[in-house]
């Protein structure tokens, strides 16, 4: 018997409430092998006997069945610490979402939103399952930009456990801290109701299978930015900024924030904002209103990719009053820019 053989057998026994193969999970440990003898160490999250007893069992009969008929099996068994109970459940939540990447700016009103809408709508148009998650707690824009404002998502109880549905529109699957309270009631969420109920929103939500989960963050620096990024397994971030001096110092600090060790988060590039302005009757002019370039220079001092680069146009505003991505218009200048954003994505 060698230790892959067994880890190979163990990997056929699912953790009964977390739904997940005990291997892959991280739950066995210590593997000893002595002649016929195998001694191992496995964390359950549930405890007690009978849960204890069962997972015994379907080890001794893997083990048994599909590496030594003879084998003797001791397994000892304990419960998941109270801080890998946590991770095990992030692992539970995302186990079936391809990529989940944040979008976030230093300041505000440079149009994170807008990028996160398009670039979810726009993906989902492309055939990818998309879901998005509006964590922005100073002003939750999503619900506005997917004309869902009246809508709350569903209850359903999966396994024991009350799970949120998301809300659904252009194919996107939508979570909005917005949904929390009504539209025109002005709510403060202060740090520590902030953060449960970003942590309700990130752990209690059934996505089912998804290509791209997009998280909206708050525009800027801060401790709810750590609170959301320690509870999602994030593939990368992406920075908005629009090119002006003011903006762009403030997506250096949001640069900075992800580079932070004990943030570490790979920054997958940065997309410029407002780039420039064409007037529909001088469509080859451009005229660059908050600065040329800027982000491409940041992007360059700090050897990041630059995404795409999103010039303004009335219609990208009005796309976003009415509910409707631009990116869902037909060959306009608009969709066109978010549609080359969007491929780029695809590409990272
Ligand atoms: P943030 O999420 O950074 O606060 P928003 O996405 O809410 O910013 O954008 C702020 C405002 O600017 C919104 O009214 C939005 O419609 C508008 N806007 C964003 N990007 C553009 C653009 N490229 N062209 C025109 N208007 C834009």
């Amino acid at each position: 018997m060698t230790k892959d053989e067994i880890l190979k057998a163990l990997s056929f026994v699912l953790e009964p409430d977390l739904k997940k193969d005990v291997v892959s999970l991280n739950l066995v440990s210590n593997i000893g092998i002595d002649g016929d003898k195998v001694t191992f160490d496995l964390k359950v999250q549930n405890n007690a006997l009978h849960n204890k007893k069962r997972i015994e069992e379907a080890c001794i009969f893997h083990i048994q069945n599909k590496v030594l008929r003879a084998a003797q099996v001791q397994v000892s068994i304990d419960a998941l610490p109270k801080e890998d109970e946590a991770a095990v459940q992030k692992e539970k939540t995302f186990k079936n979402i391809d990529k989940v990447i944040a979008i976030a700016s230093g300041k505000g009103g440079v149009g994170k939103s807008t990028i996160t809408a398009n670039l979810a709508a726009g993906l989902a148009k492309k055939g990818f399952k998309v879901g998005l998650i509006d964590a922005d707690i100073y002003g939750p824009s999503i619900p506005m930009m997917f004309d869902v404002m009246n809508e709350k998502p569903g209850v359903q109880n999966i396994d024991g456990e009350s799970k949120m549905l998301p809300v659904e529109n252009y194919g996107v699957k939508i979570i909005s801290i917005g949904f929390f309270s009504a539209p025109d009631q002005a709510i403060v969420w202060r740090g520590p109701m902030a953060s449960k109920a970003l942590t309700q929103m990130f752990n209690d939500v059934e996505w089912g299978e998804l290509d791209y989960l997009f998280i909206d963050l708050p525009p800027g620096t801060g401790d709810i930015h750590l609170t959301i990024v320690q509870s999602v397994p994030l593939t990368g971030a992406v920075v908005v900024s629009t090119p002006q001096p003011v903006a762009l110092a403030d997506a250096r600090k949001g640069i900075a924030m992800f580079k932070m060790p004990n943030i570490n988060i790979p920054i997958l590039g940065l997309v410029e904002n407002m780039s420039y302005f064409s007037p529909p009757e001088l469509s080859g002019n451009k005229y660059y209103i908050f600065g040329e370039k800027g982000v491409s220079r940041l992007a360059e001092e700090n050897g990041l990719q630059l995404l795409g680069e999103i010039p303004i146009i009335e219609s990208i505003r009005e796309a976003g009053d009415v509910g409707r991505p631009a990116v869902l218009q037909n060959n306009t200048a608009q969709s066109k820019a978010f549609d080359a954003l969007c491929d780029t994505i695809t590409k990272i």
